[in-house]
């Protein structure tokens, strides 16, 4: 009960606070309009909740279990070290996942729907195919089984995470270009980035960080150039 009022909690705001910002930018698009909202999108939107609210309810169960621990701390250094393994390990982790979900066999069992939506808005990040949300959701519990992580580093980074996935689906770019491509921010994704990999979804797959786009030579060439900007 109190995971499908967090959840639903957690899809509300994030969608609020997502369309105040669109709306505050909205001279700085990074992707066309989108369409009128389609009953498909709804209800994708709903299955979402519905596995994210069986993920934490699973979570809960394996920590009753003891089969994930959690710890109570609330030490700076090591809330700053737990968070920072989370955020590192699963951007690794969902980097390669994403490549993964690229390839023939797995793309339309996966993650086409994802990418049936060209013109991304914040509702987008839950416009999932159930299987793709489940292996997000996996890959988390997976990680929190094998590393035992403080309470307060895993809402930090559950927070950071739905920051970085409305973020990536505004469709407009809050960030302007002089700050987001500065040496050291230039690893942080920003709006234009997913925007343009949903406009070319060859390029650009990392979700947290650019450095793995960087590293496999996967980042768009118009990254740069077409920062803000739509790309033609
Ligand atoms: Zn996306
Ligand atoms: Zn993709």
């Amino acid at each position: 009960m109190i995971s499908a009022f967090e959840n639903s909690l957690i899809i509300v705001i994030s969608l609020l606070l997502g369309q105040l910002v669109v709306k505050k930018f909205k001279n700085r698009k990074v992707s066309q309009t989108p369409d009128h909202l389609k009953p498909n999108e709804i209800i994708l939107t709903f299955s979402t909740l519905i596995i994210n609210i069986l993920i934490t309810m699973a979570g809960w169960i394996l920590w009753k279990e003891g089969f994930i621990s959690i710890y109570a701390t609330s030490n700076f250094w090591i809330v700053l070290l737990d968070t920072f393994v989370l955020f590192c390990t699963m951007d690794i982790m969902m980097y390669v996942l994403h490549r993964m979900a690229h390839i023939k066999l797995l793309y339309p069992i996966l993650h086409k729907t994802h990418h049936q939506y060209v013109r991304v808005r914040p509702i987008t990040l839950f416009v999932l195919n159930p299987l793709e949300t489940m292996s997000f959701g996996s890959l988390w519990l997976i990680l929190i089984y094998f590393y035992s992580a403080s309470a307060i580093a895993i809402s930090i980074y559950l927070v950071l995470n739905i920051i970085f996935g409305i973020v990536g689906h505004l469709g407009v770019e809050p960030v302007s270009k002089k700050i987001a491509l500065l040496p050291i921010i230039n690893l942080i994704t920003t709006s234009t980035f997913h925007a343009q990999h949903h406009q070319m979804p060859e390029q650009n797959f990392g979700f947290y960080t650019t450095i793995w786009d960087k590293l496999f030579k996967s980042l768009s060439p118009y990254y740069h150039s077409h920062f803000g900007k739509m790309v033609d």
